[in-house]
């Protein structure tokens, strides 16, 4: 139980290929009642529009019965037409991975941190943050592996957590971390190229 004691606090909750291959209503049936998405490389490339996918996802997670929150750090201008194309609440500007802006988009949506799953692509800038606020963090794999500079180098910094999550992982249950964790960065790969 000592072992990564210092990285720990960086863990996801969980950590799977893709925000499309979540069971959903599985979570729903856990007792959850909101969804909060980081947008960029979470749901779409970097700066694309919502997609036919994006557009289908939100619109099983409303006939399901979650509410859902966009939660990105970019402006109005980036946030706004993507959350009218999901029918999406949302929160632009949110100063990601400070806790009040996850705290804030729950407010707008009136559900409880402990009630929200929060997904994002990011381990220092969505998940820290969302799992400090108290929401259930699901780290996804980027959708597009090409990123801007600053970003990779924060994928440097991300790299002894997840090896460290990971090894933990393998460790509790080699089963689960075979599925989610190990496969999962080729299925990211996968569906990037098919875009
Ligand atoms: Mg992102």
């Amino acid at each position: 139980m000592e072992r990564h004691r210092f990285l720990r606090r960086f863990y996801p909750d969980q950590w799977v290929a893709s925000a499309y291959g979540i069971n959903y209503r599985q979570w729903f049936e856990k007792g959850y009642r909101a969804v909060a998405f980081d947008i960029d490389n979470t749901l779409v490339p970097h700066g694309a529009p919502a997609d036919d996918r994006a557009i289908q996802l939100f619109r099983q997670l409303h006939t399901i019965g979650f509410k859902t929150c966009l939660v990105s750090n970019n402006k109005k201008s980036r946030v706004a037409p993507f959350a009218e194309d999901v029918h999406s609440d949302y929160l632009c500007m949110a100063n990601k991975p400070a806790v009040r802006g996850y705290r804030k988009a729950c407010e707008r949506i009136s559900v409880s941190p402990d009630k929200t799953l929060f997904i994002g692509d990011q381990l220092f800038t969505d998940v820290w943050g969302a799992k400090r606020a108290g929401l259930y963090t699901i780290l996804v794999r980027p959708i597009n592996p090409k990123e801007e500079i600053q970003i990779v180098l924060k994928r440097h910094l991300e790299k002894p957590v997840l090896k460290a999550y990971a090894s933990d992982c393998l460790l509790q249950n080699p089963e689960e971390a075979k599925n989610d964790i190990l496969k999962p960065q080729n299925d990211a790969r996968e569906t990037a190229g098919k875009k």
